[in-house]
């Protein structure tokens, strides 16, 4: 956790004026490492410095005394100190970056010889404010969080992501909704006031920046909200309450202090309505495994699965609709009718994918053009971006589509941005340099200076050449020869044998000898002339103008994008929407989705759904094995099932696919089914399994209690309700009685619709006083003495668990599975679970079972060898064959 409030220290004894400098410099960002811009490179001193080296695994090293002890000293090259950066901020630092802001001449008519070059901190760097392409995940939003407590129990909420200029601000009525809000986001930092009690966030203290509570005054954040949209009130952009204003407000201010003042382009922020998404919870969101698996990964999410868009602005959309999935029909309907209108056109959906495959992520180059850190590539990024979008809207002009007529409207000509793009492609060169600094970026005829200039450059260096014959021809040295270095510039190179022609006469330089020494080396004399030493500075003045020209046209064209962000921000939107929707039509059309129906009842009747993650894996899996089905309806008489059978069977499998389908559907997305009609969920909740959470000293058991407990107090009617084995994690009977009861108080209290997967035989009889309770079971079959899994779902209660069996196919010796299946019989035979208190002094001792089991094992054992001994024809075999049949016979016997 990091805290800017942290005390300031006192100044050690002994200090350099530089590292004066250095530490008044550190005192103003006490929770930042500190780099140090010392030449060519960003140096790192005291702690810094010792942390610094342990986490980038650098050599730590000393420079100068202070209280009479070394003080420690680690650096990183400037040219490539991104790396590093990187390397940091994963590691849950914040870096102070501090560059110097004048050169040593300016430093010196300044203030003298000994007077130190001024520096200044540049920007705060942050996990929740970065905004570099290399140090993001170009798929994923990167949200700064701000939590603002407004009452008890009431909490208003701010997200922005300063790489795409994203701000969106939600008012929470609950710590659930708060936790839920924040595990959606995914945020890379959160930050809140000193005053707020941290340990009702304490799964993301990682993550939490601690300001102090001055930063959240209500008047300032107003303020700069106003400010930086140049409004008098925000009811223009949705309806603000006071602690919404100030989770803003403290947000833009955090953000413009660790930019140090310049914020790149950020929307307005979009005030999400409560009642407008459908609610999932955080164990809901990591138990389905919506964008990262169980173990942290993307891959084989159910994001990993669906995401067939070509932008990463794409990628982003679609991750953020399947965190946050609408609870609004008319919503749902118009994404469900763009999706169709794509998978329903496939010529449309093709050029389309085309043309966006070609199309830059202009939203964050737009973020770091106006942050002030773009380069010729962003502005190229921007033209190519915008053109493509003139190219999709023509597209979509051909077809005129009624559901995609609304991204036409938005993509209609505007002068002013034609205008700048038709600047862009005459400015911009074809092959263009990374940093603006390294110039050559400007296209040839876009400015008459420019090309004087560069003509002078191209001239001179004619010159150059035509100098250097001159001086051939003078001394008659043929591998004289004029080039340069950074130390001395250009200069004259003859071998050293020949050199003594050229120092004739004194060293001055004269009309019969124009050559003054320069340097000698061990095979060559180097000399200057006054005709170089002119054509040099010609050059080099050249050199600097054009380079100053450049970056002035670079800022006047960045300018000039300012002025256009919100416009250009809009196309990027709508590239992304239109991704997402043709992304969502291709993957339908490959993977055989439907469109779903959804209703304002209480429907949910889902015809062949299939689990997309699963069957995907099985049909990577190449084992021939295809996904089986399966209905789902939960209706009237039967909206709470309870779900019985082995394992392996299927169960989690099925709870899981009804609950992404509802998911997907009011996402906006087709869904893996033969038809759904699915009635508006306003909650979804899904506890499918769960972990030690020993990090936060709860067992299994505890937190399958916890998550237990917030789906009983917070589930609607409204709600689907997903419950695999509660009660699970505990002694039989405590078990069985919590999921009775909570079976029933689902049922009675909450009316939800709901899957409930259960090995608790005995809550099947229920179904006799609970009126909306159906019982399920997945089919297996039984062939030779072995099990087959059908996975498919029928009416009615499994018979029995095969748990024994499963076991058995696990791998389990063969005493425990003898052992298991005696005590089993013993149980099933016994009347009452009364009698388990005796059962240990009943059975046979377990040794001799043990002995009996392997015994009986390895007879099965011979017996099948001797069996295929005998089948065995010795005069029917080729060699080849009867090698083999000693092979077979040979691994038996392993
Ligand atoms: P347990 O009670 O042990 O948790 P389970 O009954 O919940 O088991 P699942 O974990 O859902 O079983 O499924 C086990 C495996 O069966 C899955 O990993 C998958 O490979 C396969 N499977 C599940 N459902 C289907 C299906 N409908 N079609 C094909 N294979 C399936």
């Amino acid at each position: 956790m990091q805290n800017t409030s942290a005390m300031k220290q006192e100044s050690p004894s002994g200090l350099t004026p530089m590292m004066q400098q250095y530490w008044d410099t550190k005192q103003t960002v006490p929770d930042c490492l500190l780099f140090y811009r010392m030449g060519d490179f960003y140096e790192l001193f005291f702690d810094d410095a010792v942390k610094a080296s342990a986490a980038l695994s650098i050599a730590l090293t000393k420079r100068g005394k202070a209280n009479g002890d070394d003080i420690q000293m680690c650096g990183v090259p400037f040219h490539a100190y991104e790396g590093y950066l990187a390397k940091l901020i994963k590691a849950g630092f914040k870096v102070a970056i501090a560059e110097q802001t004048e050169t040593p001449e300016q430093a010196k008519a300044r203030g003298g010889h000994k007077a130190l070059v001024k520096r200044e901190i540049v920007r705060i760097v942050t996990q929740g404010t970065l905004t570099e392409d290399h140090l993001l995940d170009t798929g994923s939003n990167n949200y700064l969080a701000c939590v603002c407590s407004a009452s008890e129990n009431h909490f208003s909420l701010a997200w922005l992501d300063l790489s795409t200029g994203q701000f969106h601000a939600q008012s929470l009525k609950s710590l659930p909704s708060l936790l839920a809000a924040l595990e959606r986001l995914s945020a890379g930092e959160i930050l809140i006031s000193d005053k707020l009690d941290t340990s009702i966030l304490s799964d993301y203290r990682r993550l939490l920046t601690v300001e102090p509570d001055s930063l959240f005054n209500a008047g300032n954040a107003e303020k700069a909200l106003h400010d930086m949209y140049e409004v008098q009130s925000m009811d223009a952009f949705g309806h603000f309450d006071k602690p919404l204003k100030t989770a803003c407000g403290s947000l833009i201010n955090y953000a413009r202090k660790t930019q140090q003042g310049v914020l790149p382009f950020i929307k307005p922020p979009k005030v999400i309505e409560a009642n407008g998404l459908m609610h999932i919870d955080a164990a809901t969101m990591r138990n389905l495994e919506i964008l990262r698996c169980m173990n942290g990964e993307k891959k084989g999410s159910l994001l990993d699965t669906l995401d067939k868009c070509v932008t990463a602005s794409g990628s982003r959309l679609l991750a953020e609709r399947l965190s946050a999935p609408l609870a609004n029909k008319n919503a749902i309907d118009a994404r469900l009718s763009e999706v169709s209108a794509f998978a329903n056109n496939s010529h449309l959906c093709d050029d389309v994918r085309n043309i966006l495959k070609e199309t830059p992520d202009i939203e964050r180059a737009l973020s770091r053009l106006t942050v002030g850190r773009g380069g010729p590539r962003d502005l190229q990024m921007i033209l190519r971006g915008v053109e493509q979008s003139f190219l999709l809207r023509h597209v979509l002009d051909q077809d005129k589509l009624p559901p995609l007529q609304h991204f036409n409207d938005s993509l209609t000509d505007n002068p002013d941005l034609s205008h700048f793009i038709d600047d862009l492609k005459s400015a911009l060169a074809d092959d263009l340099p990374m940093l603006t600094r390294d110039g050559g970026f400007i296209k040839r005829g876009f400015h008459a200076g420019l090309d004087e200039l560069r003509d002078i450059r191209k001239n001179s260096q004619k010159h150059m050449a035509d100098l250097q014959s001159q001086y051939v021809q003078k001394t008659g040295i043929n591998s004289l020869k004029i080039t340069h270095n950074n130390v001395l510039g250009y200069f004259i190179e003859v071998p050293s044998k020949q050199a003594d022609k050229l120092m004739v006469g004194n060293q001055e330089a004269s009309n019969d000898n124009p050559f003054v020494h320069r340097q000698t080396m061990a095979s060559a004399v180097r000399f200057t002339t006054a005709a170089l030493a002119e054509l040099e500075s010609k050059l080099s003045q050249s050199q600097e103008r054009s380079k100053a020209i450049e970056i002035e046209i670079f800022e006047q064209l960045a300018q000039t994008l300012i002025t256009l962000a919100p416009q250009i921000a809009e196309r990027a939107h709508i590239i992304a929407q239109l991704d997402v929707a043709s992304a969502l039509a291709e993957l339908a059309t490959q993977e055989n989705f439907c469109a779903p129906t959804i209703s304002e009842n209480k429907d949910f009747d889902i015809k062949k759904g299939r689990h997309p993650v699963v069957e995907q894996a099985l049909r990577k899996d190449k084992q021939g094995e295809s996904f089986i089905s399966n209905d789902c309806a939960l209706e009237s008489g039967q909206s709470l099932w309870i779900l019985t059978g082995p394992n392996m069977a299927g169960k989690s499998t099925f709870l899981r696919q009804n609950a992404i389908i509802a998911l997907m559907a009011q996402a906006g997305s087709y869904v893996p089914a033969e038809s759904a009609t699915i009635g508006l969920v306003d909650r979804l909740f899904s506890r499918v399994g769960a972990a030690d959470d020993l990090a936060r000293g709860r067992s299994t058991f505890m937190v399958e209690m916890v998550e237990t407990a917030a789906i009983l107090n917070q589930a609607t009617e409204r709600s689907l309700v997903i419950l695999d084995e509660i009660g699970r994690g505990t002694a039989t009977f405590d078990g069985l009685s919590i999921a009775w009861a909570t079976l029933e108080y689902l049922h009675d209290k909450t009316d939800c619709r709901g899957l409930f997967a259960t090995h608790y035989h005995e809550l099947t009889t229920l179904t006799d006083t609970l009126s909306n309770l159906s019982c399920h079971s997945m089919q297996v079959k039984e062939w030779q003495n072995e099990i087959i899994f059908m996975h498919s779902v029928a009416k009615g209660a499994a018979d029995k668990s095969y748990g024994i069996h499963v076991g058995k196919l696990a791998g389990l010796p063969a005493a425990v599975i003898t052992r298991s299946e005696q005590i089993l019989g013993e149980l099933q035979k016994s009347e009452s679970h009364g009698k388990l208190s005796t059962l240990a002094q009943d059975l046979p001792l377990f040794q001799e079972v043990s002995q009996q089991a392997e015994q009986s094992a390895e007879t099965a054992k011979y017996e099948d060898m001797y069996k295929k001994v005998q089948d065995i024809d010795p005069d029917s075999l080729s060699p080849r064959e009867a090698l083999e049949a000693l092979y077979a016979l040979k691994q038996n016997t392993n």
